[in-house]
């Protein structure tokens, strides 16, 4: 046979290696999800190109993941008959960084730059494949995939920065399809090798795998035996003489054998009543699927029928989407009759500002080889889009509505400006964003409110409502703009995002009310006096000219106005000109 051949890895998987080996002590069991996430990943890829490649599935129909511990020796086997890797692949795959969660840890790491790791970070991000390191001093990858002929092993141990390739050529340890991981456990962590132990952390982790995980199992069951009756307890006949009939007696005895069991649920959980699922199950469904460690803000599980038929749970993550503009979210994971599709098309299924929403779409409808280019041109598609942004939308406003005042908080600090930029970018939904904005106001302190709460304390006089945008908080309530309103007893809508003055603009109205920025300069408030205005500016005009004169090319205009209460004067914007707060925007961006 051809030697192994030895291989380095990429710098950062030495980095990673390091840590695994070194650093992480708690928290080791997350190894068995991300190795059966990957036996998962591995079967659902083979199962999507066979719906067009038949056959791949001529080396066995069967699709499952199996796992034998070895509790003597310390060994684990997974074993999958799933995609399988080539050559090449197992390179490409097991010696670089592939997993985003796992760049995304790595990079988190760097952040914190603590030199005492948080053993937590491991398991809200996992760090893939080589979290097997975590309890074994050596690994074994045995692949064959349809596409080779061949066996491949891949090996390597935990304090090493090099792994080995060579082919397999023991016959008892060839497999028809599919990949065995063999994992050599740590002296400390060979207790994981306890088929009860395996079992508990497999109900615990893979509930929702879909595929059959068995493990090997000792079992029993008791059956009755004829056995002779024990010599001592012969009596002896009344003349001393054993008697001579040998008593028989029945016993139980407990048969052990070795099977495999089946371990877990396959049914997906969006095919069960709502009714009977749990919302601990949602959210457990939720973390184990997107990787998340906090459960979610809401969720949405729901059937639709008729045109279109599909099957979808949605959720709102509590946890921050740094980037708006990041598209290759990996948030919306989408099936065709039970197979898995893709998590490619968030882009398809869900507008850009609602792409931290999660979840799974199940359809009925489209075919098993549907490309982005169908998505995007089916009418299935538009309906169902219309149909999860609207589910959306009735999550967000559940949590909006609900007792806990944090949980919309939290929500709106997370995505707010995701909604903000629906105003933007969605006018067919404005009814449904506009209720779910939030915004500073003059009348009250820091808390933010609603146009809702806005317009149910208008005065019965007011026509508008009224905002103010400026670059803080304190120089919004201190605008000199605010005086006659607060007067008045008019709320003003303090803008201090600058995206929020964009949003308004681009919604127009609220309940038939308008949007007034009160720094404008025909600003009407419905309590001029023109006789009186008249008097004033004829008296002033000379002290208007001359401050005008002073001023020069620094202002257009300067006039008497009855806009203020206590200052002297005040800095107004044109009426079709950018509100100062629109200035500082555009100079932002040119720069
Ligand atoms: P991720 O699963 O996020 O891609 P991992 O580090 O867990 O990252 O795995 C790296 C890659 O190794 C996978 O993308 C896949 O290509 C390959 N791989 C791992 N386990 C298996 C397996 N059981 N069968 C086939 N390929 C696998
Ligand atoms: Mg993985």
């Amino acid at each position: 046979a051809p030697p192994a051949e030895k291989f380095e890895y990429q710098a950062e998987v030495n980095r990673l290696m390091d840590l695994i080996v070194h650093s992480l002590y708690s928290n080791k069991e997350v190894f068995l999800r991300e190795l059966v996430s990957n036996a998962s990943d591995a079967l659902d890829k083979l199962r999507y190109l066979s719906v067009t490649d038949p056959d791949l599935l001529k080396d066995g129909p069967e699709l499952d993941i199996r796992i034998q511990t070895d509790k003597d020796n310390g060994i684990i086997t997974i074993t999958d008959s799933g995609i399988g890797m080539t050559r090449q692949e197992l390179v490409d795959s097991l010696g670089t960084i592939a997993s985003s969660g796992t760049a995304k840890f790595l990079k988190t790491l760097k952040e914190s730059q603590e030199a005492n790791v948080d053993s937590n970070l491991i398991g809200q991000f996992g760090v893939g494949f080589y979290s097997a390191f975590l309890v074994s001093d050596k690994v074994a990858v045995s692949t064959k995939s349809p596409k080779s002929e061949k066996q491949y092993v891949w090996e390597a141990e935990a304090e090493s920065n090099s792994y080995t390739i060579r082919e397999e050529k023991d016959p008892e340890k060839l497999i028809p399809r599919g990949t065995r991981l063999t994992l050599y456990l740590k002296r400390d962590d060979k207790g994981f090798a306890h088929p009860e132990r395996i079992q508990k952390l497999l109900k615990n982790y893979s509930q929702f795998v879909s595929f059959p995980i068995y493990t090997w199992q000792e079992k029993g069951f008791t059956k009755e035996v004829e056995v002779d009756e024990d010599p001592a307890e012969v009596k002896t006949g009344g003349d001393g003489e054993p008697k001579k009939e040998v008593k028989k007696k029945t016993k139980t005895v407990v048969e052990k054998y070795w099977d495999w069991e089946l371990t877990n649920e396959t049914q997906p959980i969006w095919l069960r009543t709502p009714k009977e699922v749990s919302t601990e199950e949602y959210n457990e469904f939720y973390k184990k699927t997107f990787n998340e460690y906090l459960d979610p803000l809401a969720s949405s599980h729901f059937t639709t029928e008729g045109e279109v038929e599909f099957r979808s749970i949605l959720y709102v993550p509590a946890t921050k989407k740094e980037d708006i503009t990041d598209r290759k979210t990996k948030n919306i994971r989408l099936y065709v009759k039970r197979v898995f599709i893709s998590d490619d098309f968030d882009g398809e299924l869900f507008p850009r500002y609602l792409s931290f929403v999660k979840g799974v779409v199940d359809s009925n409808d489209l075919p098993l080889n549907v490309s982005r280019e169908i998505l995007q041109e089916s009418r299935i598609v538009r309906i169902m889009r219309k149909r999860l942004v609207r589910k959306a939308f009735d999550m967000i406003l559940g949590i909006s509505c609900s007792e806990n005042r944090d949980d919309y908080e939290a929500f709106w600090e997370n995505y707010g400006k995701f909604l903000k930029l629906g105003c933007m970018e969605d006018k067919e939904n404005h009814k449904r964003i506009a209720p779910l904005l939030r915004f500073f106001s003059s009348q009250s302190n820091e808390e933010l409110i609603s146009l809702d709460e806005y317009v149910e304390s208008m005065k019965p006089e007011q026509k508008a409502i009224y905002y103010i945008a400026g670059d803080s908080l304190s120089s919004a309530k201190n605008a000199p703009f605010l005086e006659k309103l607060n007067e008045m007893g008019y709320e003003v809508l303090l803008l201090i995002d600058p995206m929020d003055e964009v949003s308004l603009t681009n919604l127009n109205s609220y309940k038939d009310k308008s949007f007034v920025d009160i720094s404008k300069e025909d600003l009407d408030l419905g309590d001029k006096n023109e006789e009186r205005e008249k008097e004033m500016k004829q008296e002033y005009s000379q002290t208007c000219d001359w401050i005008k004169k002073r001023l020069g090319e620094r202002v257009a205009r300067v006039d008497v106005s009855n806009r203020l209460s206590s200052s002297p004067c005040v800095l107004v914007a044109a009426k079709f000109g950018w509100s100062a707060n629109m200035e500082r925007l555009m100079r932002a961006q040119s720069i």
